[in-house]
């Protein structure tokens, strides 16, 4: 790999821009890899570098059956944040945000992370309990947050409208400092690029379709539209189509895939600040360094793979946007689309090994699984590696929904997926 630096723009620059190396190589499918990893997202990839660096397993294939960082990867709104409730998913997001806050020197690529921080506003009584609850947890493990009044709200954001008539009457909030944004193709792109240089294949436009077992059951090849791949181990790490691989493997999974929908608007001059998200609503909204807005709000209501979402949603999400800001109201809309992501009752992902021995797994993000990229990849690289879950993956077991140890985050820090 050659590095990236300030040395190596100046050289290349010299030369106009001739003689940039590949990011990554195209590679096609050997008959055999020691681990194969379906998925070309940012878990998935993530996965592939970690093994390859942390346990020097470097005899990997990441298989995407479409461009790596098409699935949802590429389509989210970029927020890292750790702020939940359970002990668990703190441990969990404040692993992600800590390989976070050094990716882009460990990568040797600039992910672009902007710790601009996060502004939830509450908009009742009740979402000011929730707050209150949520800062004591978050404060009692270690996690940076503050409590904000009313005044500190509207000084951190300015077009939110914090007056009493107000749509959505703004009561306080909390800010977290470290949290932010990052630009997602850069996350996929850098994690494909460093994996690639520790020897990882990364194979595009190749899709699993289905399993190959030994006589003892375990994970003997994995199929795909260019034949059969053997393997020691498989991971799936699809995200919303978890459940289709799995009925391919021959279990099920407690996940429903929706689609979510995200928003740009045109450029205007610098407005916002932070990453912004009120409770009331479950609207989300932050700038750019482009200068577009870019927003979201729930899921879809029904199951779905149609990557498109439908009007009602996108509605909703704008018309409450506008409520919310009233100066974004003459904004023009840019672009609007969907992922599908994979939600668990718990809103609480699944890293583990399968049914299957071999097998392993990484899904169940739904709509906040950007943020963990680095984490999900790291303990999964962990558990395929050592055959054991590490100590921060292992809650978020399958066995949970057997045990009945859920963490339940949709109750617990009130997000909904
Ligand atoms: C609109 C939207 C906004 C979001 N906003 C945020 C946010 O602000 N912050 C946050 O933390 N999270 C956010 N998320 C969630 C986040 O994007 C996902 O949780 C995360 O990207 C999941 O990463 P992944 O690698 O597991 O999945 P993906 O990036 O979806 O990667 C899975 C890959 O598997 C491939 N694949 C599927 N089936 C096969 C097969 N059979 N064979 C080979 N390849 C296959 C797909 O093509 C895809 O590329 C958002 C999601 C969406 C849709």
């Amino acid at each position: 790999m050659k590095r990236y630096s300030a040395l190596s723009l100046i050289e290349q620059g010299l030369r106009g821009q001739k003689g940039w190396p590949p990011a990554w190589r195209a590679a096609t499918p050997k008959p055999r890899y020691d681990v194969v990893i379906i998925g070309g997202g940012g878990h998935g990839l993530a996965t592939a570098y970690y093994l390859a660096k942390n346990h020097r397993v470097t005899n990997v294939a990441v298989l995407e059956r479409g461009w790596i960082g098409g699935g949802n990867s590429g389509r989210n709104t970029t927020i890292i944040r750790s702020n939940y409730y359970y002990p668990q998913s703190i441990a969990l997001f404040e692993l992600a945000l800590t390989l976070y806050e050094r990716l882009s020197l460990d990568l040797n690529f600039n992910i672009m992370f902007s710790q601009r921080g996060l502004v939830v506003a509450g908009n009742s009584r009740h979402d000011m309990e929730t707050i209150a609850k949520l800062i004591g947890a978050m404060q009692l493990l270690g996690v940076d947050v503050e409590e904000l009044s009313v005044e500190e709200v509207r000084k951190a954001v300015p077009a939110l409208d914090c007056s009493p008539n107000a749509r959505y009457p703004v009561w306080g909030g909390f800010r977290q400092r470290r949290a932010g944004t990052a630009r997602h193709d850069a996350v996929v792109w850098g994690y494909a690029r460093a994996a690639d240089a520790l020897g990882v294949e990364i194979i595009e436009n190749c899709e699993a379709t289905g399993f190959e077992r030994s006589p003892t059951g375990a994970i003997k090849a994995v199929e795909t539209s260019h034949g059969r791949i053997a393997c020691d181990k498989a991971a799936i790490v699809v995200a919303g189509h978890s459940s289709v691989l799995a009925a391919a493997a021959g279990f099920r999974l407690p996940v429903t895939s929706y689609a979510l929908q995200a928003f740009v608007s045109e450029p205007v001059k610098p407005v916002l600040d932070v990453v912004c998200w009120t409770l009331a609503t479950g609207v989300y909204v932050s700038q750019s360094d482009k200068g577009g807005l870019v927003f979201g709000g729930g899921l879809d209501l029904y199951p779905s793979y149609a990557q498109r979402g439908n009007l009602p949603i996108a509605q909703s999400v704008v018309g409450t946007l506008a409520e919310q800001f009233p100066s974004f109201g003459r904004i023009r809309l840019l672009r609007q689309w969907a992922g599908i992501v994979d939600v668990v009752h718990d809103s609480s992902p699944i890293i583990d090994e399968t049914p299957i021995p071999g097998l392993y797994m990484n899904c169940g993000w739904g709509t906040g699984g950007f943020k963990a990229i680095p984490a999900g990849g790291y303990l999964l690289a962990h558990h395929i590696a050592t055959g054991r879950s590490h100590d921060i993956g292992a809650p978020f077991s399958l066995n949970r929904f057997r045990t009945g140890a859920l963490i339940d985050e949709a109750a617990g820090a009130g997000i909904a997926h």
